[in-house]
């Protein structure tokens, strides 16, 4: 398929908001594309190179673009820098540069998706010395060869920042109506922009159909390769160790009679642990391999949970979820989350951190085990088959506390001695519910006593000013609704001035500088990769942002680099806070 066929579908769905809309167009470029095509489309058509389950990011700098911009067109850095700074963004200024250009001296190559796909990845995957000469080289091969618009959009997939707004939920419906458009009836009015369905019932069967299939793979190009060949195919895809597969996540309650009205009595009470998801699997060939909840594969960071595994869980393969708790050695004492965070990212001293900040890893449920999916197994038996497996070890591996009852007064008293000994609060479970990967279904509940804090994501930051001169001083937040990221207000609190305090405003211009997309001014506008927990004293309404909202005295409480943008708060979920609170005042 050539590239222009694909640019000039991310043009339309950039010139739309409408969800129906955009679905019809790619629905009709999926329906429509060979075979061959397939792999490539489904990732460049999501804004990457790359399954969402794996970490890598292209990686591509601004500054890097810049260069690649300059010489492929033959124009200075400093005329690129100019224009950037007036039009706001690179893919713009390539496309214009190469009108420009192209009228006069250059002329376009045919690009096809595979070469554009190839380079991109390829870039990607470049380190050591001599990578950046090496990407610029890449990424001018492409813009020499390209029209304008291809320009645009080689550009902003270099630095993944499509702005067409294609969500997964996009996509899923997209291969919904693609390949069982005409089975389910389903009719879109192009002039008025609606949808008929007919089987509406059947339509959502294959939607969840869909959905499940990508949250066990987490890869849209298996989901659509599935679709293309039938129905049955799709729900076929199956779990596979070493895969990482979606955590399922947990609906809040107010109260213990709220949780046990939800999951039924009795119910399973487990202590919730304050330390980060764990995803442990080993696969048939007996390799540990283990991911964090957004999928990121940690296992070079962790050697001591790897050993732990081999040595206390029985099995050839299987797929364990857990929480790791960071604790101090010296004293055996448990650490809170923020304290042992640091692991996650750690790419070196692996060792010394192993010693200074180990984890004990609780585990509660399992997905998968000796060649059987499990999820659909009632979490009683997925629990009997880790009583099983797991021969405990205190601060090393264990099982999560658990009791089941269906007795209030005994399930407030386990409550009530987890917050006595520092833990965050309970999980109520449902013992008879299957595990539902990347879903919050309320199969799983946590109860915890009410705190006023929302993770959002930092879109941007402001250069400070005195003593703050030369970092980022003020950040900032947004928090999601359908797909987009809504602006939420500014956060300078909470921070320190001196790195060995704590979350200081150097780590943090550290963090951000190298996700800079735009800059105007003293403001400089980010890639959504940082994660923060945000305290607040009360939401108020908003006109000056676009979430309609802001916090009050927000105060920025720690990093989470085990969130994604997924995981960041919904616009719906700060309303329905917003709404409590005015409740609680009268
Ligand atoms: P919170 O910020 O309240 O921890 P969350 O956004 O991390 O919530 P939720 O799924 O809403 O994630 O809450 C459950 C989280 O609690 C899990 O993701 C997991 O990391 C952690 N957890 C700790 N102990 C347990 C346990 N026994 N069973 C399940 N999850 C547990």
């Amino acid at each position: 398929m050539l590239y222009s066929e694909l640019t000039a579908v991310y043009e339309r769905l950039e010139n739309t908001s409408k969800r129906l809309e955009k679905t019809f167009i790619l629905a009709k470029l999926f329906e429509h594309a060979k075979d061959e095509d397939l792999h490539e489309l489904v990732y460049l058509a999501s804004g990457s190179v790359f399954p969402d389950y794996e970490e890598k990011e292209i990686g591509v700098s601004s500054q890097i673009i810049i260069k690649a911009i300059s010489t492929s067109f033959g124009v200075s850095t400093g005329e690129v820098e100019k224009k950037w700074k007036s039009i706001g963004d690179l893919g713009k200024v390539a496309e214009q540069v190469a009108t420009i250009k192209k009228q006069k001296t250059l002329f376009s190559m045919h690009l096809t998706i595979k070469k554009v796909f190839e380079n991109i990845k390829k870039i990607a995957e470049m380190t050591g010395k001599g990578a950046i000469e090496k990407k610029i080289a890449l990424i001018s091969e492409l813009l020499t060869a390209a029209k304008p618009l291809e320009a645009r959009y080689i550009v902003r997939t270099v630095l993944e920042d499509m702005r067409v707004g294609v969500g997964s939920g996009v996509m899923r419906d997209a291969i919904i109506w693609a390949f069982f458009g005409k089975q389910l009836g389903i009719k879109y009015d192009e002039k008025n922009k609606s949808v008929e369905i007919h089987d509406r019932e059947k339509y959502k069967q294959y939607a969840n159909a869909a959905q499940q299939a990508f949250d066990r793979s987490n890869d849209f190009a298996v989901v659509i390769k599935a679709a293309k060949k039938s129905f049955k195919h799709l729900g076929d895809i199956e779990l596979e160790p070493g895969i990482p597969v979606k955590v399922m996540l947990a609906l809040k309650v107010k109260n213990l009679k709220e949780g046990f009205e939800t999951v039924g009595k009795p119910c399973a009470i487990e202590t919730k642990y304050d330390g980060f998801r764990m995803m442990i699997n080993k696969t048939e060939d007996g390799k540990i391999k283990i991911f964090t909840r957004r999928l990121d594969e940690v296992t070079a960071q962790f050697p001591e949970v790897v050993e732990y595994v081999k040595k206390h869980v029985k099995g050839k393969s299987f797929i364990l979820d857990s929480e790791a708790v960071g604790y101090d050695p010296k004293k055996f004492r448990y650490r809170p989350f923020q304290e042992i965070s640091q692991r996650i990212k750690r790419k070196y001293e692996i060792q010394r951190m192993m010693h200074e900040l180990p984890v004990e890893v609780n585990v509660f449920d399992i997905l998968y085990f000796d060649g059987k999916n499990l999820i659909s197994t009632p979490f009683k038996e997925r629990r009997k088959i880790l009583n099983k497996i797991v021969t405990e070890s205190k601060w090393k591996l264990k099982l999560a506390k658990q009791l089941i009852t269906a007795d209030e007064k005994d399930a407030e008293k386990f409550y009530h001695e987890a917050l006595k000994e520092g833990e965050e609060g309970i999980m109520m479970k449902n013992l008879t519910a299957p595990y539902k990967p990347g879903a919050r279904v309320g199969y799983m509940l946590k109860l915890k006593p009410e705190l006023n804090e929302f993770d959002l994501a930092i879109v941007g930051a402001e250069y400070g000013t005195g003593k703050r001169k030369g970092w980022l001083s003020s950040f900032i937040l947004a928090c999601q609704d359908k797909g987009k990221l809504l602006e939420i207000g500014k956060v300078g609190t909470g921070i320190k001035e001196k790195e060995e305090e704590g979350l200081s405003f150097i780590e943090l211009t550290k963090l951000l500088k190298p996700l800079i997309i735009r800059e105007e001014g003293k403001i400089v506008h980010v890639k959504p990769e940082i994660i923060v927990t945000i305290t607040y004293q009360e939401i108020q309404k908003s006109p000056t942002y676009a979430s309609g909202f802001a916090l009050r005295f927000p105060r920025m409480s720690r990093l989470r680099p085990d969130r994604s943008i997924k995981d960041i708060a919904f616009l719906e979920e700060i309303r329905k806070e917003y709404s409590m609170q005015g409740r609680k005042r009268k």
